[in-house]
């Protein structure tokens, strides 16, 4: 995948979407029946860019699914 290899067994899927079937008590954002969408980056949220409020440009990266670290966060289909 890419310029990496798997090392270890991975569950795929990191582009989910789907329809909200409960909520807790205290969520807000969204409501039952609410179609949603993940996003399914995973900033580090301690290199700079996280740490200046840009996420998206974060330095080690990780997606749901995603082998391109170790170790591997594994996706959402199981
Ligand atoms: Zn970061």
């Amino acid at each position: 995948m890419g310029s990496f290899a798997l090392r270890e067994p991975l569950v795929l899927g990191h582009e989910v979407s789907g329809e909200v079937e409960q909520v807790g008590d205290s969520v807000v954002r969204v409501r039952v029946g609410q179609r949603v969408a993940v996003n399914p980056s995973l900033p580090c949220i301690a290199c700079d860019f996280c740490l200046q409020g840009m996420g998206n440009h974060c330095r080690t990266m990780r997606f749901f699914g995603s082998a391109a670290f170790m170790p591997n966060v594994q996706g959402v289909f199981k």
